[in-house]
């Protein structure tokens, strides 16, 4: 035990003293994080202290909660657990636990994805538990491959690991082929028959590259998937979840594990939970499987599940007055579109508010907002919505843009002051992502605790109704629309015909945001619209359509859409040439040009705008960041997001979409600050966001183009 860790233990000891007493602050990072500068191996030199072994909990949705879960189940049967319980996620929370224990039986931690890179060389798990990979803020993940290739690099330097992995999920079983540790696969053995959601993360083989079959699909990319091109599939689960039930007041499953021989099943475990959400069968599988490897008796995982109580605002219930209130975390897209289902689950009348923050925990772009499918709020009965947090606003118009008018909040407490004036039988449903939600939790707790809330009295009752305002009614009454009106207008009139090509692949970055609001701009100005969206595998004739949109994907995505967009180069060439209107963004944008790089692999683009794009570095060398523009196509200054790691240079002559006038913010490459392209009725850019509901004037622009190319076409 050298000098450097005595150091560390030292100066950990005085800073946790520190916060505890003179700052009144939960030490859950900072001594580790001083204890890390002055002894960065102190997690190895503390691993010792876990007799038994350690266990990283990894994945994007459902850390906090399976890790809890976890170490509750072996603490009920009598283990000695230490466990970063807050989320203090980073190699720093994980030293802070170590610091604050003593002698124990297991290590239980979460950990982020990117930070496992950091700890499992250190600590050398027994376990490392992979719950799932979703799109989660890609400002700081870069895309899904870049959070793949660090886990396969975590698990090569502790080679000792097991990894136990969610194996319906495709992205988890590529990472156990290609890790070479040993591998536990679990997964649900029977289709959940949920409805499903418009955007999913990894609809590819990522052996080949071909496009998944489903035989079910649960949600997101979760089910039982084979690619018919090179036969990767579901791998056989060793613990299956079977018999599963989703009540509004629970769940219960039978899990079945590796029975002593190796083609035995073991006996079903039974598991009920009061939890709502099929995302939970997922967490609790992962528990009951972990528990089960770790020797722990079936008895006590369900005393575990049956005494939890979170109290950290993931599915924590409070009785406010005789009101139900149900406080979650989402923070991505699939994690809201599972928020959505449980709202959707009560048929009473309910108040929804929806707290999004973009600080650097969150990740600084909210353009995932666009993909989660608000819509469906339009069938959930009497509802008021409220919006707030620092992105209140943003996600006012992402509602709006869904048909839902939502008042916004100052804060937390005025929240709860509005919700207080409503009847007691009409239950909260408080959705908030990750630094949105302790503000959220401290007012509830403190509303708990003192009865009716700051301001009560003058508070301004939020109105319950139908949610959903048609596009047409919004039109006579000036209030927003909603989207699914038939494309008829008045009698006899064209619809205007737009093509969103290939969204099952091109969908990053809420680009399909972009489609929703040109669609919704037409219809409440009386045009009827029709969109047709092209997916992989079909074909469309541009001639008939007014107006073609291309977002952006992660390369390998994006490779297979220029595929599919190759086999059509002539006549998506031709439509160009005649005035027909595009709007492509960051990849679609770049397979406009003559070639672009994936890795060191030259693709060849459509050729359509003379441009090329090229990569001087990895996929996680990315220009990344908020953005604005002045462009002659509009007056008002253009704002927007990028993130992408192609850097396009246009051809001479050829005019670009605008020009960078942040300081923040680069465009199309490191060099020129110009962003994107103009090309006849071509406008191709990095700003992603959407791009449309940032900056209505360039909406409006092209509309106004594809109305044009309308005219002249029917
Ligand atoms: N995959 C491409 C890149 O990284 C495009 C990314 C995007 O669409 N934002 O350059």
């Amino acid at each position: 035990m050298g000098l450097q860790f005595a150091a560390a233990r030292a100066v950990s000891a005085v800073s946790t003293w520190g916060l505890k007493h003179v700052f009144h602050r939960p030490a859950a990072n900072f001594p580790g994080k001083i204890a890390l500068y002055a002894d960065p191996r102190v997690i190895a030199d503390l691993a010792p202290r876990l007799q038994k072994g350690s266990v990283c909990v990894v994945g994007t949705n459902g850390k906090t909660t399976v890790t809890n879960l976890l170490a509750d189940a072996l603490e009920t049967a009598g283990q000695r657990v230490v466990c970063n319980r807050t989320g203090a996620n980073l190699d720093s929370g994980v030293a802070t636990a170590l610091l604050h224990a003593k002698q124990a039986d297991w290590g239980v931690f979460e950990s982020d994805e990117l930070w496992l890179a950091k700890t499992l060389p250190q600590l050398q798990a027994t376990y490392v538990v992979l719950l799932n990979l979703f799109r989660d803020q890609l400002d700081r993940m870069g895309e899904i491959s870049r959070i793949q290739d660090s886990i396969v690099g975590a698990l090569a330097q502790s080679p000792n690991t097991v990894l136990l992995y969610n194996a319906d999920d495709p992205l988890c079983a590529a990472i156990a082929d290609r890790a070479e540790v040993r591998t536990v696969g679990f997964g649900i053995d029977e289709d959940m028959g949920l409805p499903q959601n418009t955007v999913a993360d990894a609809q590819m083989c990522q052996k080949c590259s071909g496009m998944f079959e489903y035989e079910y699909r649960q949600y997101g990319q979760l089910g039982s998937y084979r690619c018919p091109s090179c036969g990767f599939a579901r791998p056989a689960l060793d613990y299956a979840v079977q018999d599963v039930r989703l009540q509004a007041d629970g769940l219960s499953f039978a899990l079945r594990g590796p029975g002593p021989e190796e083609a035995d099943r073991g006996d079903a475990q039974k598991v009920r939970a009061p939890f709502n959400g099929a995302y939970m069968v997922y967490n609790l599988a992962a528990v009951g499987a972990a528990a089960d490897l770790l020797g722990c008796p079936p008895p006590a995982l369900q005393r575990a599940i049956d005494a939890f109580d979170p109290q950290n605002g993931r599915l924590q219930t409070f009785d406010l007055d005789g009101r139900r209130v149900l406080l979650n975390l989402a923070k991505n897209p699939t994690g809201f579109n599972q928020n959505l289902k449980i709202v959707a689950q009560d048929p009473g009348r309910k108040v929804v508010a929806f707290f999004i923050n973009d600080k650097v925990a969150d990740g600084c772009d909210v353009s995932w907002l666009w993909d989660i499918d608000f819509e469906e709020l339009c069938a959930s009965g009497e509802l008021a919505v409220l919006a707030g947090g620092l992105r209140g606003r943003d996600m006012q118009v992402r509602l709006k843009y869904a048909g839902i008018q939502a008042d916004v909040v100052a804060d937390a407490d005025d929240l709860l002051a509005r919700i207080d004036v409503l009847p007691r039988d009409v239950n909260a449903y408080l959705i908030a992502n990750y630094t949105a939600l302790p503000g959220l939790q401290d007012a509830l707790n403190r509303r708990a605790r003192e009865g009716s809330a700051s301001g009560a009295a003058g508070a301004s009752a939020p109105q319950l109704r139908q949610p959903c305002v048609r596009a047409e009614d919004a039109r006579a009454s000036g209030h927003p629309g909603d989207s699914d009106a038939d494309a008829s207008g008045a009698a006899g009139e064209a619809p205007l015909v737009i093509a969103h090509l290939y969204p099952d692949l091109l969908n990053l970055y809420g680009d399909g945001g972009n489609v929703k609001v040109l669609e919704r701009r037409a219809r409440e100005r009386g045009i009827p619209v029709e969109v047709r969206r092209v997916n992989h595998g079909e074909h469309v004739d541009l001639a008939g359509g007014d107006l073609g949109f291309l977002g952006g994907g992660p390369d390998r995505e994006q490779r297979l859409a220029s595929v599919e967009l190759m086999r059509m180069r002539d006549d998506l060439k031709a439509y160009v040439e005649a005035g027909g209107v595009m709007l492509a963004i960051c990849g679609g944008y770049q397979i406009l040009g003559y070639e672009w790089l994936l890795g060191d692999e030259v693709v060849k683009g459509l050729g359509i705008v003379d441009m090329t794009t090229e990569r001087p570095g990895t996929s996680a060398d990315r220009l990344i960041d908020n953005i604005v523009l002045r462009s002659p196509s509009v007056e008002a200054p253009i704002v927007g997001y990028e993130n992408h790691a192609g850097r396009t240079h246009l051809g001479a002559g050829v005019q670009p979409f605008g020009e960078v006038v942040s300081s923040a913010g680069h465009g199309n490459n490191d060099d020129d600050r110009l962003d994107g392209v103009r090309y006849k009725n071509v406008i191709g850019t990095y700003l992603h966001g959407p791009l449309l509901a940032k900056n209505p004037g360039v909406a409006d622009d092209v509309l106004a183009r594809a109305l044009d190319r309308r005219a002249l076409r029917v």
